[in-house]
């Protein structure tokens, strides 16, 4: 099987994308092909992509009382575009979901929330948001929350609140996937703790080879292996490496190479944060499209057929499966 081949047949998974963001603010149509951004659906099912999370992020302007109203206002955007695109986008709320849509080609949403700004310190808000299909939250953005200190938020030492203890522990309940990214190192340390559950980094890389304070050290990549979780490597350029001009996909390939090292190859996994990072991008890592260039890197590095498919959405799946159901 060649490349190209071996990456249609996978199942793709991309960790986090802020691309519902454009499309609230009318910039873009999910179904239109755009030649601004990453993400569209016609990029989507180029690039060969199964399940994409679809991040809900709250700008300042919205805290804090008015994040759980713009919150249902990303929530209706994403359920707009479902609702126009059926034939070929779907919302994933299981991993029977993401199977179904590999093999009927269409390309599956998950929601997630990054920050629990969200839920403006209310469980019955974090319930709701499940009924309306949320499957995954990322505790904190890098700023402070109700639940817990972000990784701007170093200076105090804070992790996770009483309030952040319980939302993990709901979360393992319904079968929310718990995200670190973004997360403060004693609120990474808190997570790992309490969480029956695996946890993940939705777009996070390795702080071994760029020490930006949103990568993971090697400490907390082995500690997210322990527990089953799957850290996804993110294409932002400064969390690749600190010379910005030099970002590429075969600087992503290392990262992907040390995770492997350091964590293992169950533990790998995509997390593009595609519209979540203004140009120019990685060399080699335009948009959504040229996702094959990393099927092709992996290879070429050496990986088999089996261990590509475990790091492009094989392992999210598995963890998806196991939490969510
Ligand atoms: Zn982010």
């Amino acid at each position: 099987m060649d490349t190209l081949e071996l990456h249609r047949d996978s199942i793709i998974f991309d960790g986090h994308c802020d691309t519902l963001l454009e499309v609230l603010d009318g910039k873009r149509k999910l179904s239109e092909r755009s030649s601004e951004g990453h993400i569209d659906l016609p990029r989507l099912r180029e690039g060969g992509v199964t399940a994409q999370v679809f991040a809900v992020f709250i700008e300042d302007r919205y805290l804090p009382a008015g994040a759980a109203k713009q919150t249902l206002r990303m929530l209706d955007t994403l359920y707009r575009e479902l609702e126009a695109n059926a034939c070929s986008f779907i919302l994933a709320t299981k991993a029977a979901d993401i199977e179904q849509a590999k093999s009927a080609g269409k390309v599956a949403a998950v929601i997630g929330i990054e920050g629990a700004e969200s839920l403006e310190g209310d469980l019955a808000l974090l319930r709701v948001f499940y009924h309306l299909g949320l499957r995954l939250l990322t505790i904190a953005w890098s700023r402070r929350n109700q639940a817990a200190d972000g990784v701007h938020e170093s200076r105090t030492g804070g992790g996770l609140s009483s309030f952040g203890v319980d939302l993990v522990k709901e979360c393992n309940r319904l079968g929310i996937l718990v995200d670190i990214s973004h997360l403060s190192a004693a609120g990474v340390r808190d997570v790992l703790q309490i969480s029956p559950q695996p946890v993940i980094a939705s777009h996070s890389n390795a702080y071994a080879l760029c020490p930006h304070v949103r990568n993971l050290n090697d400490e907390q990549l082995t500690a997210l292996a322990e527990k089953g979780g799957v850290v996804g490597v993110t294409f932002v350029p400064s969390f690749l490496t600190e010379e910005r001009n030099e970002a590429s996909l075969d600087k992503l390939l290392d990262h992907i190479d040390h995770i492997v090292r350091v964590a293992g190859i169950d533990h790998v996994g995509l997390g593009s944060d595609f519209d979540g990072f203004g140009p120019p991008p990685p060399t080699g890592l335009d948009d959504v499209t040229r996702l094959p260039g990393i099927t092709a890197g992996l290879v070429a590095r050496g990986y088999s057929a089996e261990q590509v498919r475990k790091i492009l959405g094989g392992n999210f799946l598995r963890v998806f499966r196991q939490v969510v159901g």
